[in-house]
């Protein structure tokens, strides 16, 4: 990373955002509040919100003092509730360990119960300006995008680059300008051009030495967690028609099943790798319909193999023997609303 495309984006980042009301007036009290607020809350929204917070509670004291009730009450429009009381307990711990000083090392930070790797680095960089790397996911996806470090989002890639930041292998020129500023620029421009689903690489100050721009697909960083393959889930339907003159036996689907109110020739499993699948009941004895002839279909996440079979009421009788299904002798016919698999099973036959 150049030197110049550094101060070009600080630059960029002091032309739009210096205005926000937690960087035009600077206390480490200020940036924790603020910090802690914008954790999976927008901007927007902590602007509305953060002046009348901080006049309720001037002071890390007064966080300390109040009750937790009344801090959930104070953080109303803010949403997670859970960072109120844990902004509150962190309060009450720095007042009673730190005498209301907030620790401004890593080592002391991480001691507080409630503060992760962000908030920490967040304190440091922003809040007193010391060398520090807050790197939430705008920073992770800025970074991985920029240096080209192709590794699936999340711990393992946020790891890589505290560890090559402290080796000083990755925002080593942090050193030439305030860390505070570098962090702030980075989250400004994960925030409004080098976002998740849009990157805007023509109107970002980093973009001749972004290696992701390069690329010709920004947007391949960072990898992706590869979703669990669903496993293929199959059936075996043994679809079975039982004529009688011009009628065939149909059933008619219930409410709560797949297709339901439309006709279908009586189904059973034959077999299938879905355990919790109960559409249709189980046939026992599998062996005698192997043979027959089979059409494919499918349906949601299934395909299913159809194996068709012609057989008499008798036999049929028997085979359903403890199966409660009202099986009917229907004219097969435009007005019958039949399933697609029992169309074309009967157009087979
Ligand atoms: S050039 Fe594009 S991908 Fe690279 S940091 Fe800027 S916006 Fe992100």
């Amino acid at each position: 990373m150049s030197h110049k495309h550094f101060s070009q984006l600080i630059e960029w980042s002091h032309s739009q955002y210096s205005h926000l009301p937690w960087r035009s007036q600077r206390t480490l009290y200020r940036t924790l509040v603020s910090e802690i607020m914008l954790q999976q809350t927008t901007v927007g929204t902590v602007l509305n919100h953060f002046e009348k917070f901080l006049n309720e509670y001037p002071t890390i004291f007064d966080l300390a003092k109040t009750s937790e009730e009344q801090i959930c009450i104070s953080w109303k429009g803010l949403g997670y509730y859970r960072r109120a009381r844990n902004l509150r307990n962190l309060a009450i711990q720095i007042v009673e360990q730190f005498s209301g000083e907030i620790p401004t090392d890593l080592e002391s930070l991480l001691k507080l119960k409630g503060i992760g790797p962000y908030t920490a680095n967040a304190v440091i960089a922003i809040g007193a300006d010391l060398r520090g790397l807050a790197v939430d996911a705008n920073l992770e996806r800025v970074l991985s995008r920029f240096y080209g470090i192709s590794i699936v989002k999340g711990p393992k890639l946020q790891q890589k680059l505290f560890s090559d930041f402290k080796a000083k292998k990755i925002v080593k020129e942090i050193d030439r300008f305030s860390p505070r500023d570098l962090n702030e620029a980075l989250m400004d421009l994960g925030r409004i051009l080098c976002q998740a689903r849009k990157a805007s690489c023509l109107l970002c100050p980093l973009k001749s030495s972004c290696l992701a721009f390069k690329s010709g697909n920004p947007m391949s960083f960072p990898l992706e967690e590869e979703k669990n393959k669903m496993e293929d889930l199959f059936i075996k339907l043994l679809r079975v028609i039982v004529k009688d003159k011009n009628k065939i036996l149909f059933y008619q689907k219930n409410s709560n099943e797949w297709l339901s109110g439309q006709w279908e020739l009586p189904t059973f499993i034959l077999e299938t790798n879905d355990a919790k699948l109960k559409q249709y009941p189980k046939v026992k004895n599998k062996k005698q319909f192997t043979e027959a002839q089979i059409i494919k279909t499918g349906i949601t996440k299934y395909s299913i193999d159809n194996h068709l079979v012609e057989m008499s009421l008798l036999d049929f009788k028997k085979l359903t023997e403890k199966i409660e299904v009202d099986y009917v002798f229907k004219i097969h016919n435009e007005k019958l609303n039949l399933s697609t698999a029992s169309i074309k099973a009967l157009k087979k036959i």
